[in-house]
C-alpha cells in the first residue's frame, strides 16, 4: 500500500474564516466562467422556469440544439466532462487552490448485469487514476449503480430469493468487494452513498462488512449516515460500537439526506411512520450533534462532512480548533458538489481544511437525472440560489470596482 502524504497547508486561521469572502471563493473562476455562474443562478431564481425547463429538456434532449444549450449551461456548471480524461484538468485546477477532487461517474437508472459490470470497471479505472494523484483521495459509488434496486428491496423485506437473484446478489457483493479491495490496494478511500430507507439495510450490511475487512490498519471504506432520519444519530453511535467490538475503525460520511419528498410520500402512501425528523431544525440539530460525536471519537473513526450548510461548516471548523485537532488532520474532510457553495469550499481550503469538490462526469444524456436534481435543489424555493446569486453579484461588482 502506498503512503499518501497528508496535506501540509498548516496556515490555518479559523478567526479569518469567512464564507462571505468572494475574492477567495471565486478566485479560480475567470470572468467568463463567473458570468456563466451568474446567468445560471439568475435563472434558478425563477422556479417556474426551472420546472418548465427541466420538463421540456427531458423531452427534447435528442434535438442537437437543445443538447448543446444544456451542455453549455447547466452541464458545464455542474459537471466535469463526458469521460475521466476530459475531467483531468479540473483536478489540477482545483488543486491550485488546495481543493481536492472526487470525480463521480454519474449514470443512473441502468439495470442490466452488463451495465453494472461496466460501472464497476469504470470505478476500478478511476481508482487507478486517483492513486496517481495526491489531489484525488476518494472514490464514491451508489450500490444501485452496481446492483438492482428491486433486488435490494426484496432483500430488505426478507423475501426469499430465487436462484437467479441469489446469483445476482453474490455478483453485486463481489463488485463491491472488488472496488473496496482496489481502494485498499491503492490507498484510495471509498465512500458508499446512502439511498432510500427501503433499500438501506442491505447497503448498511455490505458497508459494515467492507469496513470490517478493510478498515483495520487505516480507514479506507466509509458508510453514509443520514441525519434527516429520526434514527440518524443513534444509528451512527451504534455503528461505532459495532466497529469497536469488531476491532475495525469507522468511516463516517455524515449528510443530512437527499430524499425528503420521496421518503415522506412513501410513508404517507403506505401508512407507516414517517422515518424523517419532523422539520429542518431537528435535522440541523441532529447533524451538528453527529459531527460533534465524530470529532470527539476521532481515535476510532474518520469524518467526511458532505454538506453545503454554512452554519454546520463553521460549527465543525470551530470545534476542531476547540478540541485541538489540526485543520489539515486527514481524519476530517469536508465535501461540496461542483457548481455549488464555492464560498464554503475555497474559504475552507484557504484556512487549511481538507475539502473536496464532487465533480460528476458522464454523457449529457446520462447525467440528466443528476442535473435536474441539482437545478431543482438550487431554485429560489429550495433556498440555495439566492445566497449564491448574491455572492456572485458581489464578486462581479468587486472585480469591476478593482478595474475601474
Ligand atoms: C459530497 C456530498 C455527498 C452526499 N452524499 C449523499 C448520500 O450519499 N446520500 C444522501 O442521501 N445525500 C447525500 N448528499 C446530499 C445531502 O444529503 C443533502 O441533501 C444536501 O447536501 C443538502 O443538505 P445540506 O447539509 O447541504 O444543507 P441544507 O441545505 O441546510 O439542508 C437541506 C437538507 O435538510 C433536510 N431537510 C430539509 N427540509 C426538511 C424537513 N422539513 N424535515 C427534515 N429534514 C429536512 C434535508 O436533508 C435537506 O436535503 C451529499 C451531499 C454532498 C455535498
Amino acid at each position: 500500500m502506498n503512503n499518501r502524504p497528508e496535506k501540509t497547508n498548516a496556515s490555518s486561521s479559523i478567526e479569518a474564516l469567512s464564507f462571505d469572502n468572494t475574492a477567495i471563493a471565486f478566485a479560480a473562476k475567470d470572468q467568463k466562467a463567473l458570468k456563466l455562474t451568474h446567468r445560471i443562478y439568475q435563472m434558478m431564481n425563477y422556479p417556474w422556469l426551472v420546472g418548465m425547463g427541466t420538463k421540456m429538456i427531458g423531452k427534447t434532449l435528442h434535438w442537437g440544439r437543445i443538447k448543446n444549450t444544456v451542455k453549455n449551461t447547466l452541464y458545464r456548471h455542474f459537471c466535469g466532462g463526458e469521460t475521466l480524461s476530459e475531467c483531468a484538468h479540473f483536478v489540477d485546477q482545483l488543486w491550485q487552490s488546495k481543493v481536492y477532487a472526487l470525480l463521480g461517474y454519474s449514470v443512473e437508472g441502468k439495470a442490466t448485469d452488463a451495465e453494472y459490470d461496466k460501472a464497476t470497471e469504470e470505478m476500478l479505472r478511476y481508482i487507478r487514476f486517483a492513486s496517481q494523484r495526491e489531489a484525488v483521495p476518494f472514490a464514491a459509488f451508489k450500490l444501485t449503480g452496481i446492483a438492482s434496486f428491486a433486488l435490494l428491496e426484496k432483500i430488505q423485506n426478507q423475501q426469499p430469493l430465487n436462484e437467479a437473484e441469489e446469483l445476482a446478489w453474490e455478483k453485486a457483493k463481489d463488485r463491491v468487494d472488488a472496488i473496496c479491495a482496489a481502494g485498499y490496494e491503492h490507498n484510495v478511500k471509498i465512500l458508499i452513498d446512502a439511498e432510500e430507507t427501503w433499500i438501506q439495510d442491505p447497503i448498511d450490511a455490505v458497508a459494515d462488512a467492507m469496513m470490517d475487512q478493510y478498515n483495520r490498519e487505516q480507514i479506507i471504506v466509509y458508510n453514509t449516515y443520514q441525519m434527516y432520519l429520526k434514527r440518524g444519530l443513534t444509528f451512527l453511535q451504534q455503528s461505532l460500537e459495532k466497529a469497536k467490538s469488531g476491532g475495525y475503525r469507522l468511516g463516517a460520511k455524515v449528510v443530512r439526506g437527499a430524499y425528503v419528498e420521496k421518503e415522506r410520500n412513501r410513508a404517507n402512501a403506505n401508512g407507516y411512520e414517517d422515518p424523517l425528523n419532523s422539520d429542518k431544525n431537528a435535522t440541523d440539530d441532529m447533524y451538528n450533534k453527529a459531527v460533534d460525536f465524530c470529532l470527539q471519537n476521532l481515535e476510532h473513526l474518520a469524518l467526511f462532512a458532505g454538506t453545503h450548510n454554512e452554519q454546520s461548516c463553521y460549527h465543525i471548523a470551530q470545534l476542531t480548533q476547540k478540541l485541538g485537532i489540526a485543520a489539515g488532520d486527514s481524519r476530517v474532510f469536508f465535501g461540496q458538489l461542483y457548481g455549488m457553495s464555492d464560498n464554503i469550499t475555497f474559504n475552507l481550503a484557504k484556512a487549511g481544511f481538507n475539502v473536496l469538490k464532487y465533480v460528476p462526469y458522464g454523457t449529457v444524456q446520462d447525467v440528466m437525472p443528476y442535473l435536474f436534481r441539482r437545478a431543482q435543489e438550487n431554485t429560489a424555493i429550495a433556498g440555495q440560489s439566492n445566497r449564491e446569486y448574491e455572492l456572485v453579484k458581489k464578486e462581479l461588482k468587486r472585480r469591476k470596482a478593482k478595474t475601474a
